[in-house]
């Protein structure tokens, strides 16, 4: 994907604050951390959202879920952390290709979602 920001960040066309790479997939420090970690995990491959994954992608959302703990501990949350992966628009996917958020921290990340009435 010629125009896509994670596919860039993944070519190194764009910079970005890199903390893991292997055969499928990049991780990176969100521009703009909501938590004292705040991790993005991506394929290297263009995939745009989980809904649009097909069977090949499969194992490329395993990694992406298994270097989650690893580098969450190496980046400063040693006691756990969150994993999100908005998707689409009420999922409030900003970026159109698909990431995972690692959040954590020293401190408890909080209550998963406000309630709406
Ligand atoms: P989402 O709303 O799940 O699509 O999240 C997109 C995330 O990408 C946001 O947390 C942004 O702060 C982050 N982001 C946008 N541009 C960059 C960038 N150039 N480098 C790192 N993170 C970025
Ligand atoms: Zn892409």
């Amino acid at each position: 994907m010629d125009n896509c920001l994670f596919c860039k960040i993944v070519r190194g066309e764009i910079p970005s604050r890199k903390v893991y790479e292997d055969d499928e997939v990049f991780a990176f420090h969100d521009i703009n951390p909501l938590r004292p970690v705040h991790l993005l995990v991506v394929p290297k491959h263009h995939i745009t959202s989980l809904a649009t994954i097909v069977e090949a992608d499969v194992p490329v959302l395993g990694r992406i879920l298994a270097v989650a703990n690893k580098l969450a501990i190496a980046q400063g949350s040693p006691d756990g952390f969150r994993v999100i992966i908005n998707t689409g628009r009420v999922g409030n996917q900003e970026v159109q290709h698909l990431h995972a958020h690692i959040v954590g921290g020293p401190d408890p990340v909080g209550p998963m979602l406000k309630k709406i009435n």
